[in-house]
Order: C-alpha cells, then sequence, then structure tokens
C-alpha cells in the first residue's frame, strides 16, 4: 500500500530565527507522533538543511531539496547537486516545479534528467506537473500532462517505478484557487492511467502527490481520494498551526 506523503515547500522563504521558531512549534505538534501510514518531508532552502537538520532531533520529519542539478559536479556556477543534497541528510527532491518551468524555462527533457540525476544519487525525485488555465480551458490539459509524464517514462523508462509525481495545476499554485476535490482525482486517475501504459505494477507503485493551495480545511477530503497519495504544500505549510494540521489529517486505509 502507498504511504501519504505530506511535503513542504518552502521555496524561498525561512531564515535563521523563522526556522528555529518552527522547528521548535512542529516538534511540539508531532512529538511522540508515530507514524506508519504517512511521510512527513521538508524542503526548505538548501542552505538551511543543516541547520533544520540540527534542530530535528526526533522529529518524524524527513528533507528534500527544492530543486536538482541534471549534473553531478562541474564548472556549473549556482547548481546543488544530489550527492550533496545527499550529504545534507536529503531522501528527496522536487524537480519541475512550475516556478522552475516558467521563470527558468525548463524544459520536459531537461525536468527528465533532473529526476534520472537524482535517481541516481540515491534520491526519489517528486517530478512536478500540471497544466496552466489556458491548457485546461482549451482541452488540452490532458495531452500537456502526457507529454510531461511521457518525457520522464521515455528518459527513466524501468526506473520510472521508482518516483513520485505531484500533479498541480498551475492556475492553483499560491492563488488561493484549489481544484475541487473531483478534479483533482480526475486528474490523478488520468496519470494512473498513463502510467498503466507501463505497466500495472508502475500505476499501482507510483505516488501522486496534489499541490495547489492545500490547507488544512481541504487537506483531509483530497488525501481521502482513492488515488491521490499525498499532499504537495506551499504557503499553509509556513503557518505552524497550519501545517501541523495538515500532517496530521485523519487517514481512512484505502
Ligand atoms: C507549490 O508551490 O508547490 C504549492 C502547491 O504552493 P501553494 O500551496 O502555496 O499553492
Amino acid at each position: 500500500m502507498r504511504k501519504k506523503l505530506i511535503v513542504a515547500n518552502w521555496k524561498l522563504n525561512g531564515n535563521w530565527a523563522f526556522n528555529e521558531v518552527m522547528m521548535s512549534e512542529l516538534s511540539l505538534g508531532l512529538k511522540e507522533v508515530q507514524w506508519h501510514d504517512r511521510e512527513i518531508i521538508l524542503c526548505p532552502p538548501a542552505i538551511y538543511l543543516q541547520q533544520l537538520n540540527g534542530l530535528m532531533s526526533d522529529l518524524p520529519i524527513l528533507f528534500g531539496g527544492q530543486d536538482v542539478s541534471e549534473q553531478f559536479f562541474g564548472a556549473y556556477t549556482g547548481e546543488i547537486s544530489g550527492q550533496m543534497l545527499k550529504e545534507f541528510g536529503c531522501r528527496y527532491t522536487l524537480v519541475g516545479h512550475s516556478e522552475r518551468r516558467v521563470r527558468h524555462q525548463e524544459k520536459n527533457e531537461l525536468v527528465a534528467l533532473k529526476a534520472k540525476t537524482a535517481l541516481a544519487s540515491g534520491l526519489i525525485p517528486i517530478i512536478c506537473v500540471g497544466e496552466t488555465l489556458d491548457e485546461r480551458d482549451s482541452g488540452k490539459m490532458n495531452a500537456v500532462i502526457q507529454q510531461q509524464i511521457q518525457s520522464v517514462i521515455d528518459c527513466l523508462k524501468s526506473d520510472i517505478i521508482d518516483v513520485v509525481f505531484a500533479y498541480e495545476p498551475i492556475w492553483a499554485i499560491g492563488t488561493g484557487l484549489t481544484a475541487k476535490v473531483d478534479q483533482a482525482q480526475e486528474a490523478h486517475e488520468f496519470i494512473r492511467g498513463v502510467l498503466k501504459n507501463y505497466g500495472e505494477l508502475c500505476a499501482e507503485k507510483v505516488s501522486i502527490l496534489y499541490g495547489g493551495s492545500v490547507k488544512a480545511d481541504n487537506a483531509q477530503d483530497l488525501l481521502e481520494m482513492p488515488d491521490i497519495d499525498g499532499l504537495l504544500v506551499g504557503g499553509s505549510s509556513l503557518i505552524s498551526a497550519e501545517f501541523l494540521a495538515i500532517c496530521l489529517s485523519r487517514l481512512n486505509s484505502k
């Protein structure tokens, strides 16, 4: 059975003092929690990984990068490699977040290469896919998502089984607009269908997270959907009470 993954994407937020307060509040809320049905993953700016690792003590939280280079090492100014993230305690890394696809012109092929390098570095890539409002309104949504996933399949081949996807409709990120639960489930079912082309096992094993204005009051409904295996949380992950409530959502076993 797939565990639910709840991923906090802090983006370009946090600082030394904020991180200390946040971790002490999360510690209080998560003290003595023992989970078998979910993983909580924090993706802070990479420069704070070491500080946060030190503050984590016994918290049931794993770490992830927000992005990773497609290169292993060399003359690539400003990049962070998978090995570096690993050395600083990461088990996961986001790749292909829409803010990178849009602001840094990252194309499907580059995103797929980043996922490949992440895997080769011992990280699990969380590959973000999703459509713009224009693409949804003009009926291109499924084709866009299928192409995003197919590029990853073409690059990873049988290793596709070891990745996580995050469906993030771009129109719902940071806008306060959330896809309705049934819209999200429909998109996730479509993605699982695309993965099925690569085999039943692939469709069964690969987790598909939902992201886009997730809050405490919609988290549980989303998590109850059969094809929603977790949440990628931006803004709400910076408010401890909100993020704790999301992490502590009651789960029905599938
Ligand atoms: C995100 O950036 O991945 C995200 C889902 O952000 P928000 O929750 O703020 O919409």
